[in-house]
């Protein structure tokens, strides 16, 4: 049997913005370790985009060497604490498991968690380089950026991370409520990272503050660009700028960076009506329609397919529902109603069914003639997805731009200007924390090679 993570009750939990699973106890991690049966040419590795040798950390759990499984785990992962919360094991490691076929796989995540945990966690590597190779500017301090600039200072390279926000971390600190990955376990991860040697520096936005051009002036001989993708989509219906409406980005942030959850020791407050209607269904949706709950509102999730289409993580998609999200499928809205002051009072949606599937392989949701309803809200939330960021596409000459926002790259994360790289979301559009840590990885890798045949020591 797959053992289960302890959860806080979803009664309780809706009334506080504590953590919501509870990690594996020792006995609990080393049952679930023991099921693991150590497979030759291990499936699950290859399910990892950052590749950790899931057997050999399982195995170190499995007999309470948990620092040990940790140090195992930190030789290809740099943010394990983050991975072991909020990566969508399903649709990896946990999906190839062989467990898989008898549908128990091995608790991938919460082993990763619970050796991530563990009390002596913040383990820099014995053997560090002082850095005395290349400069390299990272621009970005989400999970492409932080992975790039922690495995270039583990090969010796001197790194400097630009972040245009107040804190460091990318999507971590700004989007991902403190229920589902608590700040403090992001701010150690960073200081493992600053503990490499990296210097990072916010409150610096590239594009203004300082142009590509002039970080190369300043002698960094490569950049990394891991701009994410924080442009919020909105719907384009008649009544999206009323007050009252909000997009996911901009809520999140207020609640999580400017911790206005805490109002009023924080002294950012937002302001949330008693119906709130959450637009979208994956992640993003969970955690605002998770968060305006917490606040004290009454939540409906309006989501154009069906509960088996939704991009979200299972786990979130079920967690949500624990927490008596109310779930309004196949519902499209077509118009947002507002009073007399300009305010939200409701909104118009249409009746869907699903048709033949679309590029994306899910069924495309057909509107139902004649189905028009109203939700009664005053609030409303955007939450169907994000465009990369288009600042430094603008301000620089020669940076390629594809017609969908992404900057181009080749096969070595290279972009069309000369030493300039880049992943992350704003390679590949909103995707995954642990696919931009792997590209992040990949193009550390292709700085390292660019510079050791292109640029001259220091
Ligand atoms: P980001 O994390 O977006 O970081 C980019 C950073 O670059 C930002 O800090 C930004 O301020 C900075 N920046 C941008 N432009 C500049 C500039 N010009 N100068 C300086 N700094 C700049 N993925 C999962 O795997 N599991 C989840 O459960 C999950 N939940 C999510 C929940 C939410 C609310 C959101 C929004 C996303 C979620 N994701 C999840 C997706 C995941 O967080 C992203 O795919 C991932 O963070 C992308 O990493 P990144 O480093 O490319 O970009
Ligand atoms: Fe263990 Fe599953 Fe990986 Fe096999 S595939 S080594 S059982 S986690």
């Amino acid at each position: 049997m797959r053992v289960k993570v302890p959860q806080q009750d979803s009664k309780e939990r809706i009334k506080n913005f504590f953590e919501v699973a509870l990690g594996f106890s020792k006995e609990q991690a080393e049952q679930e370790a023991s099921r693991c049966l150590q497979c030759k040419d291990a499936p699950c590795v290859k399910g990892c985009p950052v590749e950790i040798d899931i057997p050999a950390f399982i195995k170190l759990i499995k007999v309470g060497k948990r620092k040990e499984a940790l140090a195992k785990i930190k030789e290809k992962n740099n943010l394990p604490a983050v991975c072991g919360r909020v990566c969508p094991q399903e649709d990896q490691c946990e999906l190839a498991c062989v467990l898989n076929k008898k549908k128990i796989p091995i608790n991938i995540g919460a082993l990763e968690r619970y050796a991530s945990d563990s009390p002596e966690r913040f383990c820099p590597p014995e053997a560090f380089p002082p850095p005395e190779r290349f400069c390299v500017a990272v621009v970005g301090s989400g999970p492409a950026g932080l992975t790039c600039a922690a495995d270039l200072a583990k090969m010796g390279f001197a790194v400097s991370l630009f972040e245009s926000l107040h804190a460091a971390g990318g999507v971590l600190v700004y989007g991902i409520p403190e229920f589902r990955l608590p700040k403090k376990i992001v701010e150690s991860e960073i200081d493992y990272i600053k503990s490499l040697g990296v210097e990072i520096k916010t409150d610096v936005l590239i594009g203004r503050t300082y142009t590509i051009e002039d970080l190369f002036k300043q002698g960094f001989k490569a950049v990394f660009l891991g701009l994410g993708a924080g442009l919020p989509q909105f719907l384009g219906i008649p009544g999206e700028n009323l007050g009252g409406v909000y997009s996911a980005n901009e809520f999140l942030t207020r609640v999580n960076l400017m911790k206005a959850y805490a109002f009023p020791k924080y002294a950012t407050p937002i302001a949330l009506g008693k119906k709130v209607a959450v637009v979208g269904g994956g992640n993003v949706a969970m955690d605002c329609a998770r968060v305006a709950k917490r606040l004290g509102s009454e939540v409906t999730l309006v989501y154009r397919r069906t509960e088996k289409e939704m991009p979200a993580r299972v786990e979130e998609v079920a967690n949500a529902q624990d927490e008596g999200i109310a779930f309004q499928v196949l519902t499209q809205p077509i118009k947002v109603l507002g009073d007399e002051k300009g305010l939200v009072k409701g909104l118009e949606c249409i009746k869907m069914e699903l048709g033949a599937p679309d590029a994306s392989g899910r069924r495309r949701p057909v509107p139902l003639k004649d189905s028009n309803f109203t939700i009664v809200i005053d609030t409303l939330i955007v939450a169907i997805g994000q465009n990369p960021n288009p600042l430094l596409g603008k301000v620089t000459s020669g940076l390629k731009v594809n017609d969908d926002g992404t900057v181009a790259v080749d096969k070595n994360f290279m972009t069309s200007l000369a030493g300039v790289f880049a992943g992350g979301d704003i390679i590949t559009g909103a995707d995954t924390v642990i696919r931009a840590m792997g590209a992040g990885k990949k193009a550390a890798l292709a700085i390292a090679r660019y510079l050791g045949e292109n640029a001259s020591p220091p």
